[in-house]
């Protein structure tokens, strides 16, 4: 999924259409492939919060990976469940109320 930035901040093709057409000197930046490529977390648009389908660094893999585990005992949010199924990271069998 392509990605667009603006200063800090990312964004999916539809918002940043949006944001263009809103203000045609915007500097925007891209579009990059991959949902603006590796990097240590899921990317989400800044403004939608969809998902960018972005490649995770080995930190990124952890974080997820982490995040799917502390998450077993409880309701996962829609957020786990994407990541989970995107990066095929399963939870892990750990019992976080064992303390
Ligand atoms: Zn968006």
């Amino acid at each position: 999924m392509d990605a667009y930035t603006l200063s800090t901040d990312i964004y999916c093709e539809m918002c940043a259409t949006d944001i263009a057409l809103i203000n045609i000197d915007t500097h925007l930046k891209g579009p990059f492939t991959d949902g603006g490529g590796e990097a240590d977390i899921p990317q989400h648009c800044t403004t939608c919060d969809l998902f960018l389908e972005n490649p995770l660094t080995d930190i990124g893999h952890n974080y997820v990976q982490l995040a799917c585990d502390w998450n077993t005992s409880t309701k996962h949010t829609v957020a786990l469940k994407i990541w989970s199924d995107f990066y095929n990271i399963k939870p892990q069998n750990r019992r976080n109320n064992d303390v």
